[in-house]
């Protein structure tokens, strides 16, 4: 059963929300074209197949001699004349005649006739003939037509999200432009009556806004154009009016703070009477209240306060929604591996726990240790982290040794 509209769910398991949100979440439909040099990064809106074979032509791997492998003495050098020379770009204008070598420079079409190629550096050329020694074999130093991609093959499927290789192959087949998805706008907002920007004079008991900062990097990072609303104060009807007047213009709207139960938790009292809106407590640390819901055509995703509580929030949940929505498939989860903590530690069960951890370098196995300071406000250690060790719900007693899956920060952050 799904969350209650407007209800907070306690305890809520973190894949199950996530699985809910992305159920929620169909991609957007708008494509457009973009040139190579701008695509990195960007979702593939169409799949991509090969208009020819690459390589196109048949070509030597390395400088050397095209020949005929019956040409030469398996067992004793054979000398042949050489025929001429073919360049890489510049086929050969006639067949390879027989009992003869042409000297061939990597990249160039093999000629017809041709069907091996002998390094240079181990023939001898003396006038117009070249000495081959024996222990050669027929095809050898040959890529063939089509090795690397095949007339019509399906090269990057549709949901891709382009890699700097994914370009070059796209170039490679002869394509100026990719079509992707459009980049997704995003509103980002601080609540607050304590918080305010960086570059104002601070006053007694006001806090410089964090979560922006770290929400707008996150979210560039993933391709989206962020519009920043700045932050406001802990006032309900005037937050929900803002957020009204944004949501026509935007895909998703983040904000951070206000999402709990307390008195001040500005923004759950002014959505949670909006229709298709959720709450939950989840069990999850740092982090904990989480709010989603859709405000006309725009998903909205409230985190929580703390900055790292909002990383992980962000890591854990609208990461993977922002992802679908862009038009990625599949959404492959990010990779992690089994790492031993380096010391015992003894927890309360109950929450996945995202413990900051740095590596020792000096170790093979790369043991990990937690930083000392694991407070949900304490972004200081999340700077110095190399990554989070992910400890499951149920685990009291840990001891030094235990392997548990680490989440690199490289490539998230
Ligand atoms: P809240 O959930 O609104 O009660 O916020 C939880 C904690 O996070 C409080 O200590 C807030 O001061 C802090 N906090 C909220 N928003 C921000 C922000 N944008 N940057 C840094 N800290 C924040
Ligand atoms: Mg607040």
């Amino acid at each position: 059963m799904g969350p209650l509209n407007g209800v907070t769910v306690p305890e809520a398991a973190v894949a199950e929300v996530r699985d809910f949100i992305l159920s929620l979440i169909e991609p957007i439909s708008a494509v457009e074209a973009v040139p190579l040099a701008a695509a990195r990064g960007r979702v593939l809106a169409e799949p991509l197949t090969a208009p020819f074979d690459v390589p196109a032509h048949t070509n030597a791997a390395m400088d050397g001699y095209a020949l005929r492998a019956t040409d030469l003495d398996p067992t004793a050098p054979t000398t042949l004349p050489l025929f001429g020379t073919i360049y890489a770009g510049h086929p050969h204008p006639t067949p390879l005649p027989p009992r003869a070598v042409l000297r061939i420079m990597t990249g160039a079409p093999i000629p017809e006739g041709a069907d091996t190629v002998v390094a240079q550096e181990l023939c001898h050329a003396e006038g117009s003939y070249v000495t081959i020694p024996p222990g050669q074999t027929a095809g050898q130093n040959i890529r063939p037509a089509g090795e690397d991609l095949k007339a019509g093959s399906l090269v990057l499927p549709a949901g891709r999200r382009l890699t700097a290789a994914d370009l070059g192959l796209a170039s490679s087949l002869g394509y100026p432009f990719l079509t992707a998805y459009r980049p997704l706008r995003v509103a980002l907002l601080s609540t607050g009556d304590e918080v305010i920007a960086p570059g104002k004079p601070r006053r007694e008991g006001q806090i410089y806004d964090s979560n922006r900062a770290v929400l707008t990097a996150l979210l560039t990072h993933l391709g989206c154009t962020v519009l920043d609303l700045g932050a406001v104060g802990d006032d309900p009807t005037y937050l929900l009016a803002h957020l009204n007047q944004v949501a026509p213009h935007v895909d998703a709207i983040l904000t951070s703070g206000g999402v709990s139960v307390g008195d001040a938790d500005t923004t759950r009292t002014a959505l949670a009477s909006l229709p298709a809106f959720y709450f939950w407590h989840l069990a999850i640390k740092p982090g904990r209240p989480f709010a989603f819901g859709r405000m006309g055509n725009a998903w909205f995703f409230g985190l929580p306060g703390n900055p790292v509580a909002v990383v992980v929030s962000f890591i854990a949940l609208v990461r993977d929604a922002i992802r679908k929505l862009q038009g990625e498939t599949p959404l492959t989860p990010p990779r992690t591996y089994l790492v031993r903590l380096a010391q015992p530690l003894r927890r309360k069960p109950g929450r996945l726990e995202y413990l900051r951890v740095t590596l020792d370098p000096n170790d093979p196995e790369g043991a990990a240790y937690p930083l000392p300071t694991q407070g949900s406000g304490v972004l200081s250690s999340l700077s110095r982290a190399d990554g989070f060790l992910l400890i499951p719900p149920d685990a009291t007693i840990l001891a030094a040794g235990d392997r548990f899956p680490f989440l690199p920060l490289d490539g998230l952050l």
